[in-house]
């Protein structure tokens, strides 16, 4: 078992999970060419809920996620992200993403300009917000990451985990109401996957929608309420953390922990 994600005590009492759907997947299949990626995926996810996937490489985890905000297309089914259903309607997709912020494992941050830079570029650019209260959140965010003194520095001149950080606050710049997270620690040495962890906890004691593939098992006991596998291009098996890891019912489930714990 891996360690713990943090060592302090989590704040559970904010993070209540709502009647109201977040995201609705229904019967949703997605090919690659000939390739059938992903089978019929079931999936409601409630306001409020932290989501794990979990699975083996190439099972179909980033697939998945990416399909929630359009960055990859379904060919049947449906997905509604806060009652909108995502089709070819370009202005469904634009509403999507502007609730839906992404992190993914390389940071992904402009490298040309600073980390000001890269939180307010969306909000100014997209959102149409003021130069002066982009900057504003902008700054409320990174110290919310706990970087504010890195502001005017460039992507390059930070570590891994502080450009993680700022891949975050970027994501917050926008304020969405669901945030996907995709392997957003894998790339990065150990002493800085924690900061990082400390940074999704504090969004999860918020309140934040989440869906995390993380291979952090720490992570999932700790904050996770529900723990998805997924196999094949399927959802195989999905429970709360404690049944999961303790109970798990598939043999493809079993062979998986017993590779990773
Ligand atoms: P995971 O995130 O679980 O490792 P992915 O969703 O990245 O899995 O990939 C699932 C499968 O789809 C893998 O077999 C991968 O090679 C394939 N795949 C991913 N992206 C593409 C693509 N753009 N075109 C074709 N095949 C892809
Ligand atoms: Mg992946």
């Amino acid at each position: 078992m891996s360690e713990l994600a943090t060592d302090r005590d989590i704040d559970r009492s904010k993070m209540s999970v709502s009647e109201n759907a977040a995201i609705e997947i229904i019967n949703m299949n997605k090919w690659y060419g000939a390739f059938h990626v992903l089978r019929d995926i079931n999936l409601t996810i409630y306001e409020g809920e932290r989501i794990v996937v979990c699975g083996p490489s190439g099972s179909g985890k980033s697939t998945l996620i990416r399909c929630i905000n359009r960055l990859e297309e379904h060919q049947a089914g449906s997905i509604v992200v806060d009652g909108i259903e995502l089709t070819n309607d370009l202005k469904n997709i634009d509403k999507v993403r502007s609730e839906v912020g992404m992190v993914f494992q390389h940071f992904n941050l402009f490298p040309h300009l600073t980390i000001l830079e890269n939180c307010t570029l969306a909000p100014i650019w997209v959102r149409k917000v003021p130069k002066k209260e982009a900057v504003e959140t902008a700054m409320h965010y990174l110290e919310k990451v706990k970087i504010p003194e890195q502001a005017n520095k460039y992507p390059g001149q930070l570590s891994g985990g502080q450009q993680q950080r700022v891949a975050i606050a970027r994501s917050l710049c926008m304020k969405p109401r669901i945030m996907l997270f995709d392997e957003p620690t894998s790339a990065l040495d150990p002493e800085m996957i924690k900061e990082v962890l400390d940074t999704m906890i504090e969004l999860a004691e918020e309140g934040m929608t989440m869906i995390c593939v993380t291979h952090e098992m720490g992570f999932a006991r700790q904050v996770a309420n529900r723990v998805i596998f997924m196999d094949q291009g399927q959802i195989v098996e999905q429970n709360e953390p404690e049944a999961f890891f303790n109970n798990p019912q598939s043999d493809r489930t079993k062979l998986f922990l017993s590779q990773i714990l």
